[in-house]
């Protein structure tokens, strides 16, 4: 029971623009999972979806783009899965929702009867569902910032066990020693007696992307850095020059412009430990938020 219901959000169909995977309904699903477990709220209303995960949308969607929450809280329902409901709705021109309409009536959605029952009957699979979306659509590093953004707090050992459990605990240690104990963009290497700290192995690809836990496929990084890459901020190009979005604004952003952009990182001790062409790819295609 609780591995069909795993299943059936595994298979939902993901948005994809322009070749880059788009987590709009993991967002809007994780939403969801939230007012369920704090409120008891089985059904949601589009302006308060609106409120909640169109900015997220936008911060940790791949492309610049007007799209908003109005897509995945209608098409959900059509999916295979058959895990969303909807409310009638008003369709505009182009056969999606009518945002004014839904606004006004303040339109509602949500998981769909079965699936409510099946979180009913067992509560803790809210904290299992939303665990791997998170997995399955987001980089590590984002996982707290995604779900505070919610207002999901899983706060469960188990849960923390499953987040850990395919990790290969050497990884960090083989990634930091390959780049001297530095962040590989800004040099950082600050240790505390002895120890780094605040300096992170980041995956290129992302591990639940099918990314090995392997030198090539990762980054000495400052958590800054890190999260910047995992972010989509920056990336680093097949002749290892960090390149930074476009997107990204502000003093600090004209600094890291400055600084950074198309300077090469540091190499590692060894050519073999230079990140492969491969992951590379996959960063600039999946998560890099460049022009579109
Ligand atoms: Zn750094």
């Amino acid at each position: 029971m609780a591995d069909d219901l795993l299943k059936r959000f595994e298979s939902v169909r993901v948005f994809a623009k322009g070749g880059k995977l788009a987590p709009h309904k993991p967002l809007l699903l994780l939403y969801a999972l939230s007012k369920l477990k704090s409120e008891k709220a089985e059904r949601i209303s589009f302006t308060d979806a609106e409120d909640v995960v169109s900015p997220l949308i936008q911060t940790y969607g791949p492309f610049n783009a007007k799209t908003t929450v109005a897509y995945p809280f209608a098409r959900l329902a059509n999916d295979k899965s058959k895990i969303w409901w909807i409310d009638e709705y008003e369709k505009n021109a182009s056969g999606d929702l009518n945002l004014t309409e839904a606004r006004d009536r303040k339109l509602q959605a949500g998981f769909s009867h079965d699936v409510l029952a099946a979180f009913r009957k067992n509560p803790k699979l809210i904290d299992n569902v939303a665990v791997n979306l998170l997995e399955r659509n987001f980089s590590p590093s984002l996982h707290q910032d995604i779900l505070e953004a919610v207002g999901l707090y899983l706060g469960d050992d188990e849960i923390e066990a499953v987040i850990r459990r395919k990790r290969d605990p050497k990884f960090r240690y083989k990634v930091l020693t390959a780049y001297y104990e530095q962040c590989c963009v800004c040099k950082y290497d600050i240790k505390m007696n002895g120890a780094a700290v605040a300096l992170e192995a980041a995956h290129i690809k992302m591990h639940s992307a099918g990314g090995p836990d392997e030198v090539p496929n990762g980054l000495s990084l400052c958590v800054i850095h890190h999260k910047l890459f995992d972010l989509g901020a920056i990336t680093v190009d097949k002749d290892m020059k960090v390149r930074v979005s476009e997107r990204v604004v502000g003093d600090w952003g004209r600094k890291l412009n400055d600084e950074f952009h198309e300077k090469e990182i540091s190499q590692p001790r060894n050519e073999g430990m230079l990140p492969a062409g491969q992951f590379i790819q996959w960063h600039n295609q999946q998560i890099f938020k460049g022009l579109v």
